[in-house]
């Protein structure tokens, strides 16, 4: 079998943007990569749907989310944010790393933070300067509903919300003006199916204006340098050259499909890939579910299963990290996937099954996916 790639990032890279990033290298001060840059510039913001800069950081993601909170805040401020896996923790942690002082609302894993409970958490705390949220918990496949917090939040609150749309964007809905957010940033491995390597942060007009008495310290990522170079179709330091080049073709085809069509096809993806699993006697894991990844119960005997799917069928899932290590797998539909790619692993998950000796009705799986894609025929 064809090894496939289903981790929620890196994932699959399309053949047309693999020869793009395989030409002769750039060099980054020229009217050719301006070009890109500016196209960049534009493709993103109809992909967070926002007039704001959403600006280019060479990083992974996570050093987007420092970049988030070193140049909004200061040492002292307090912060809310939703620890439910291993992706909202680390909003705590950078902030514990600069001084700021961090409030959690601890969630039980694999369960979404609900507006209550965030306006439960102001309540104590109201003196806080941001609430840090995880868009899509990549660590357990779980979706929260930013949009719904953010508009029990406001107008009430005037501090930041700061989003990780690190698995979200481009997998779920998201409209940065619309819902009155502050910051979202997003990686390039993930919904923008380009290699590991490139970070994406918007600011509102509100989060700029804490960036005028931010005193955190910051040098590489200090987004007022990165915000005047975007201005000019430049960026502060050497970019990423290859990986800019990736985006700029990734992003044209995002709008060549649609935005909305883009969410649709996850949410199909996810919602016959979750019929599937369940159609043959395994339990999806998380609840509401993301539609970026899709996190299941391991079966009996799970080690065997996994080591089945990585060694004979070629399929590279994700782990449980933590608390979830060797209970459940976790499943990308995240980026460039099409349904025949849900239906490979569902062929792959049930003969795996099958080896190990796992009862169920062959081909319920694959039938139930195709169901969904069917429209409920
Ligand atoms: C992958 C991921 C991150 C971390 O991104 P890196 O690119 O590994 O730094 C953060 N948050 C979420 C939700 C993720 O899925």
């Amino acid at each position: 079998m064809k090894p496939r790639l289903f981790t929620p990032g890196p994932t699959p890279v399309p053949e047309s943007i693999m020869l793009r990033m395989a030409q002769p290298i750039i060099h980054h001060r020229t009217v050719e990569f301006q070009k890109a840059l500016h196209d960049v510039g534009e493709g993103l913001g109809y992909l967070f749907r926002t007039s704001q800069p959403v600006m280019t950081l060479t990083s992974s993601g996570t050093g987007a989310m420092e970049a988030a909170l070193v140049n909004t805040l200061s040492a002292g401020d307090e912060i809310i944010f939703v620890n439910a896996g291993k992706f909202g923790e680390r909003w705590g942690e950078i902030a514990g790393v600069y001084g700021i002082v961090a409030h959690e609302i601890t969630i039980e894993w694999g369960t979404a933070v609900t507006a209550e409970q965030v306006l439960e958490a102001l309540g104590k705390h109201p003196s806080v300067k941001a609430i840090c949220l995880t868009h899509s918990e990549t660590s357990t496949g779980v979706f929260t509903d930013v949009q719904a917090i953010a508009a029990a939040l406001r107008p009430g609150f005037q501090g930041l919300i700061i989003v990780d749309g690190i698995t979200a964007v481009g997998a779920h809905e998201m409209r940065f003006d619309d819902w009155d957010l502050d910051v979202v940033v997003t990686g390039s491995q993930k919904g923008l199916m380009i290699p590991p390597g490139l970070a994406f942060i918007v600011l509102s007009e509100r989060a700029w204006k804490s960036a005028e008495s931010s005193t955190l310290p910051k040098f590489y990522f200090d987004l007022k340098l990165a915000k005047k170079a975007f201005a000019t179709d430049d960026t502060p330091w050497t970019p990423a050259v290859t990986l800019v080049l990736g985006v700029a073709d990734a992003l044209a085809m995002i709008r060549e499909e649609g935005i909305e069509n883009v969410w649709n096809r996850h949410a199909r993806m996810a919602s016959a890939l979750r019929a599937g699993v369940a159609a043959v006697g395994l339990q999806p894991y998380g609840n509401p579910p993301s539609n970026a990844v899709t996190a299941v119960m391991l079966p009996e005997k799970g080690e065997e299963f996994s080591s089945l799917m990585k060694k004979k069928y070629r399929i590279t899932m994700a782990a449980g990290q933590e608390q979830l290590k060797g209970k459940i797998f976790r499943l990308s539909h995240l980026g460039y996937y099409d349904e025949a790619d849900m239906l490979a692993v569902l062929y792959a998950i049930e003969s795996a099954l099958s080896d190990i000796g796992h009862q169920y009705t062959s081909g319920a799986g694959l039938a139930a996916a195709q169901k969904v894609f069917n429209g409920g025929r």
